[in-house]
Order: C-alpha cells, then sequence, then structure tokens
C-alpha cells in the first residue's frame, strides 16, 4: 500500500523523489483506502531548523513524506550528485488534492492563517471546489489545542491542511495525527495565497526558478529568511566532501 520512493538525503532529512502528479496519485489512493498519512513540505530553511533540533529532525523523519518544496532543495540534491526528479511545491499538491477532493466528493478541514483569511478560504473553496465537504476550519491563533483536536476527530475528514508555518504545522500534525484517518499536510503561507492575501510569483518568474526573489521583493522582511541559504550551501558542499 505505501508506495516506497527513492529517497535523497540532505544534511540528515530524507526527501522522498516523486513528480506532482506521481505524488498525487499515491495521495489519492492511500486516502481511498483509509490510510493515515503524514506529508513534510520542506524547504532550506527548514532543512537548517532541523540541523539545530534533533527532535524535529526525528519528527520529520518519521512522516510518510517529505517533498521538496523549495528550489533550494533541488539544487542541494544536484550537488549533492543525487539529483530529485523535480521541485513539488506544498501549493500545488493542496490546490490538486482539492480539485481531486470535490471531483470526489471528500472532507478536508483546514487549520491556520489569520481569521480572515480563514473566513475568506470558506467561501472561496465552496465556490471553487463546490464538491468538496468543509468538514471545519480553524484559524492559527488558537490557545485551545484539545478543542482543535476534538473538532478534527468529529468531523472525521479525509485531508487535514494545517497552515500554521513551520515548525508550528509539523508538530501539531505529529500530535494530532491519531485523531483522524486523513492526510495530514503542512503547507505554510497556502492559505493566504489561496486567499489572494499573497501573490504567488507570475509564471515567468517560477519558470525561472526565481519565485523565492519575487517572493522576497513583495514582502522584504523574508529578505533575513534568505540569509540562511549560503550556509546551506557550504553545509550541503560539505556534505558532498564527506560522501565521498
Ligand atoms: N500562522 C498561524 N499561526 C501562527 C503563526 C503563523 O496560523 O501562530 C500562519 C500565518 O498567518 C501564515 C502562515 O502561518 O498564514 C505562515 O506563513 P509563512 O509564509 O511564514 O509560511 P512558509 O510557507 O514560509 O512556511
Amino acid at each position: 500500500m505505501t508506495e516506497p520512493m527513492n529517497q535523497v538525503s540532505i544534511l540528515g532529512i530524507n526527501f522522498d523523489d516523486t513528480t506532482l502528479d506521481n505524488f498525487v496519485r499515491v495521495l489519492t489512493k492511500r486516502i481511498d483506502n483509509h490510510l493515515r498519512t503524514f506529508v513534510v513540505t520542506a524547504n532550506p530553511e527548514i532543512v537548517m531548523y532541523a540541523n539545530e533540533h534533533k527532535k524535529f529532525a526525528h519528527l520529520i523523519n518519521n512522516a510518510d513524506y517529505t517533498i521538496p518544496d523549495g528550489i533550494g532543495i533541488i539544487l542541494g540534491a544536484k550537488l549533492l550528485a543525487t539529483p530529485l526528479s523535480e521541485r513539488v511545491a506544498g501549493y500545488d499538491v493542496f490546490t490538486r488534492m482539492l480539485k481531486w477532493g470535490s471531483d470526489n466528493q471528500k472532507t478536508a478541514f483546514f487549520v491556520g492563517a489569520k481569521p480572515n483569511v480563514i473566513a475568506d478560504l470558506r467561501k472561496i473553496v465552496s465556490r471553487e471546489y463546490p464538491g468538496l465537504i468543509i468538514g471545519g476550519t480553524q484559524d492559527g491563533y488558537f490557545t485551545d489545542e484539545q478543542a482543535v483536536a476534538e473538532a478534527i476527530r468529529q468531523a472525521d475528514p479525509d485531508m487535514v491542511f494545517v497552515a500554521t508555518g513551520s515548525p508550528k504545522q509539523e508538530e501539531f500534525i505529529s500530535r494530532n495525527i491519531n485523531k483522524a484517518e486523513a492526510l495530514f499536510m503542512g503547507i505554510g503561507g497556502s492559505f493566504d495565497v489561496l486567499t489572494g492575501n499573497v501573490k504567488r510569483a507570475p509564471k515567468k518568474w517560477q519558470d525561472l526558478k526565481l519565485e523565492w526573489l519575487y517572493r522576497a521583493i513583495k514582502e522584504p522582511s523574508r529578505f533575513k529568511r534568505l540569509a540562511i541559504l549560503p550556509k546551506y550551501l557550504a553545509d550541503v558542499a560539505k556534505q558532498r566532501i564527506n560522501n565521498k
């Protein structure tokens, strides 16, 4: 049932080598078979965080799948001479799963983002994915986690999307994945993007692999986060030497 995928280890984090189409096929099959699935969408920032927090690294490596959400991961795999097939953006998996859920009357639960964003999300999802059953929505600034977990349990969803940013979302999932036989996926700022509160880079920028630059220009506070990249690349280069 579990489809083993080739893995590429980058600084101790094991990435699954897949494509968007293949990955969506694997997930839909698992949902149809009522298998719990924990998906991590990781970028260099998450890899570096995991390197400094061993418990978190352990949590990620125990997820069912970790996909390369970020061109930095693709570059890292290339530098290690173990290239990955393609970048699989968490946002793309998210929208494909919503479409499939709508076509197959599945139930989804959404946790994350600011209250106004999650309210918009409810409207947009009802309009654009009319066949999808919304099992519940919860903004990402709650204090009573037990209550959220209980709401998920009662909704008995097929898919739970958690968009509270990393590492919060992965920690939430690992504590609560036992509440439903569902796909649980951490997807960062995806609710902001789906509702138009944050714009994704135009296709051209994406094709040039410059989405990260576009986002940093639009949201200068993100430049700080890019500062991690040189250290990430240096550590990957070190791994390459050690692998030899
Ligand atoms: N967020 C949340 N709860 C928190 C902190 C953040 O729901 O306690 C939300 C925030 O509103 C945003 C998302 O988490 O929608 C994080 O987005 P970001 O762009 O930082 O995530 P990335 O995709 O870069 O991991």
